[in-house]
């Protein structure tokens, strides 16, 4: 259970990021550090090798790079400084996040392609690589991992093959699964990969990453649209000056993730993790199928993340009274996301264990108005 519950923190999170941390990772950030300090700028090193580490066996070939502001800063960090000026991008999408990186070409005049299956559609494989054979301007592959709208898990071994096949540069916002899912960015042939410290690292919000192939890394000079979201120069800065930052960076958040990431080697690592993440998930849903909702997606294509339930029919239900209700019980839930169907979301990733969602079915059965 998570004890860091009452009384500084009334309500739990059950929202993919911010969410609920422990009280040894908010506690860490009760200390100020000097930015071109060596106690600073050493655990920055440290963080930058551990992301690597995390996401990588063949650590020598792999860098990272930290980056000031929400997770979608450096998104557009990596949009914007890895395709070249004739480069096209190819986005795949079945969600706002996927949508909002097409979203963020268009704001940088790039050339784009969009695969767009709609809020529910499941990536089409056939279809990328019959694009990819048509289309021989694309240089660049970027689709969400878990796409946090709906929960929905895309299949990254499957894209990844058919990008290798066409040897495409693959960029994977693995915003809300990086550190909750076990994967090999070798493996997956993934070129630059994006996170943030509020999500599975369970870290409090102020900065991204970027884990990248140090090969395609090196090669990407000049090519930024923007100075503070220039992802060679931060990187160049970081790499040359000891894990130096360009501008101020968030240095209490960093400190409290430099925590977190203890945190998840304690907890035993990702592995474990992802299973305390599942079976919290699934937890959830078989209780709230007991209770009458029913998740948006099928099981087959579900993370273990974040679920969306469909709204109950009945005519007096509505989601404020309902969130309401259970923020009264010490819950916090999410709107939700698709257009096409009333929907709400209930995340159960950070500080959340399966007595806490026992907890929670408790009192969503007491919040039931209807
Ligand atoms: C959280 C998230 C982001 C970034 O959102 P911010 O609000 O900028 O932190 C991007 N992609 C996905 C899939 C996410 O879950």
């Amino acid at each position: 259970m998570n004890t860091d519950h009452f009384p500084d923190n009334p309500y739990l999170l059950l929202t993919p990021g911010p969410l609920s941390t422990s009280k040894t990772v908010k506690a860490a950030m009760l200390r100020d550090w000097c930015t071109w300090d060596d106690d600073y700028n050493s655990i920055v090193q440290e963080i930058r090798k551990e992301l690597v580490s995390l996401a990588v066996e063949s650590v020598d070939q792999y860098t990272a790079v930290l980056m000031q502001g929400s997770g979608t800063f450096s998104v557009e960090a990596t949009i914007g400084s890895v395709i070249p000026p004739e480069g096209k991008l190819l986005v795949l999408a079945n969600g706002a996040y996927g949508d909002r990186i097409a979203t963020i070409a268009r704001y940088l005049k790039m050339k784009l392609a969009l695969l767009d299956w709609g809020d529910t559609g499941p990536v089409n494989l056939k279809e990328l690589d019959e694009v990819l054979t048509q289309d021989n301007q694309v240089t660049h592959i970027a689709v969400v991992h878990t796409e946090t709208t709906t929960g929905m898990l895309n299949p990254i071994e499957g894209i990844s093959r058919v990008v290798k096949k066409h040897g495409k540069v693959f960029i994977l916002d693995a915003m809300s699964s990086f550190g909750g899912i076990p994967l090999d960015m070798e493996k997956l042939n993934i070129d630059f990969m994006v996170s943030s410290a509020n999500k599975c690292i369970q870290g409090v919000p102020g900065f991204g990453f970027v884990i990248a192939k140090r090969a395609e890394m090196e090669k990407i000079q000049g090519y930024a649209r923007s100075l503070s979201l220039d992802l060679y120069s931060q990187w160049k800065t970081m790499e040359e000056q000891n894990g130096k930052w360009r501008f101020t960076s968030a240095t209490h958040v960093v400190r409290a993730f430099r925590q977190a990431l203890l945190e998840l080697q304690e907890e035993g690592g990702i592995e474990i993790r992802y299973r305390r993440y599942s079976e919290n998930q699934k937890t959830l849903v078989g209780g709230m199928k007991e209770l009458g909702f029913e998740p948006l997606l099928p099981d087959e294509h579900h993370s273990p993340i974040i679920t969306t339930f469909l709204s109950p029919e009945a005519d007096d239900f509505e989601f404020k009274r309902f969130y309401d209700e259970l923020k009264k019980h010490g819950f916090v839930i999410y709107p939700g996301k698709v257009t096409s169907h009333e929907c709400f979301r209930i995340g159960n990733i950070g500080e959340v264990y399966l007595d806490d969602i026992e907890r929670l079915l408790e009192a969503i059965k007491e919040a039931k108005y209807w």
